[in-house]
């Protein structure tokens, strides 16, 4: 029945242990939590100080460095003052993988600087001649009491455990379809993982699981199973999203209906930069996704009308996008001083058919004048017609008119 909808939104957030990177709670009924990782070489500090703090400035609040080799693991206590001496206290998370039992164990300073550490499972087992790897690096995370995440990754999952899934998957009387082989491997990676540092003494307040696959379906279906398992705060993420639209796309996609299921405490949206391209942009991504959704808000909305052949002019795509880049531009002195800014929503619509309508459904929104209508645009404030601006200065009034309603 259509009808029995009452009230829309999403189900709700699923139960999970609460962890602390640095001073940012996750999961635990903790607000779903924005991250992303540099592209840079650790190695080089000055590089990375500026990528991570312009990630934070975006609204990054973890950051997740790659820890690669000997240089890199030497930069990190050189970038965790760099960024302290900017004012910045983001949490910073090192991405291991094969040696980061050495690296950790060779560089003290770079095990105490971070506040997190990634492990691979499909690298740094805990079975067999990888054990001792695994083992040292969770005992080196107890001793500084640091967080871990236990990231399982499709493109380089344990090959031991799913030779092992597949072998018996085979033998069986009734085989299974071989992606879901795999998904199994994905989930059962991670978990007995986290069994294993549990054992070893690493509480559950300090682990987060992820399990990244490139493809929406196969992660949706890891991701519920991961969830239907256990009570670990999750990390949600599309692995290899894939450039511009399709990642964009493909991670909301996937990331919204898990979300709407109440699954995922941490989102990266996963994007791969165009050259020369802006790294915030998956910042920019992760908190609109979370904000259209409903569960949490960073910025002010801006709703624009897609514009049609009743759009006289380009004043009217011109004025949408100033309005929004003006609103990111000023956002981190607003925040600061007028309290619940974010929560403001302008429209900018193109003409008369939807163009009142959705101006009343904002705090102040604006339709300009389609084909054929007088040039005059009336704005609506808090619901009701407030004035009709005319002339070439459509766009700089109701800016103007803007910044006055956010200041009173
Ligand atoms: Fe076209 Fe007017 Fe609708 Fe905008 S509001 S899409 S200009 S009909």
């Amino acid at each position: 029945n259509p009808l029995q909808n009452d009230v829309a939104g999403p189900a709700p957030r699923r139960q999970t242990t609460q962890v602390m990177v640095g001073d940012i709670a996750v999961g635990g009924g903790a607000p779903i939590v924005v991250q992303s990782m540099t592209n840079t070489d650790t190695a080089d500090v000055e590089g990375t100080i500026k990528q991570v703090a312009a990630l934070a400035r975006a609204g990054s609040e973890m950051v997740r460095i790659t820890v690669d080799r000997e240089e890199a693991a030497a930069a990190v206590p050189h970038i965790r003052d760099g960024l302290r001496k900017l004012g910045l206290t983001t949490p910073l998370i090192g991405d291991f993988h094969y040696i980061g039992h050495k690296l950790l164990a060779d560089y003290p300073a770079c095990a105490e600087a971070l506040d997190k550490y990634r492990i691979n499972p499909g690298n740094v087992g805990f079975k067999n001649k990888r054990d001792s790897q695994f083992t040292d690096i969770v005992e080196i995370a107890i001793k500084n009491n640091k967080a871990v995440r236990i990231g399982a990754n499709w493109g380089s999952l344990d090959q031991e455990l799913l030779t092992k899934l597949m072998d018996e998957n085979a033998a069986s009387a009734q085989p299974r379809d071989v992606r879901a082989v795999t998904r199994e491997a994905m989930v059962q990676s991670a978990l007995l993982s986290a069994a294993r540092a549990e054992e070893i003494g690493l509480p559950k307040t300090k682990m987060i699981l992820s399990a990244k696959v490139s493809a929406v379906q196969d992660l949706i279906a890891v991701y519920q199973d991961l969830a239907s398992r256990s009570d670990y705060a999750i990390h949600l993420g599309l692995t290899e999203a894939g450039m511009g639209s399709k990642g964009i796309v493909a991670s909301s996609a996937a990331l919204g209906i898990l979300l709407q299921q109440g699954i995922g405490d941490t989102i990266r949206i996963s994007l791969t930069p165009e050259p020369g391209g802006d790294r915030t942009l998956e910042v920019q991504v992760a908190q609109e996704l979370l904000q259209t959704m409903g569960f949490r808000t960073f910025v002010p909305l801006v709703a624009a009308c897609p514009g049609c052949g009743r759009t006289t002019s380009t004043t009217f795509q011109e004025l949408a996008r100033s309005i929004q880049d003006f609103i990111r531009l000023e956002m981190p002195s607003w925040k600061t001083r007028y309290p619940g800014v974010e929560n403001l929503n302008v429209a900018v619509m193109g003409c008369i058919v939807n163009g009142p309508g959705e101006s009343k459904h904002a705090n102040i929104g604006i339709s300009l004048p389609g084909t054929g209508e007088s040039p005059a645009a009336p704005v609506f404030v808090d619901g009701q017609k407030f004035r009709t601006l005319r002339g070439p200065s459509i766009a700089t009034d109701f800016k103007a008119l803007v910044i006055d309603y956010i200041e009173q």
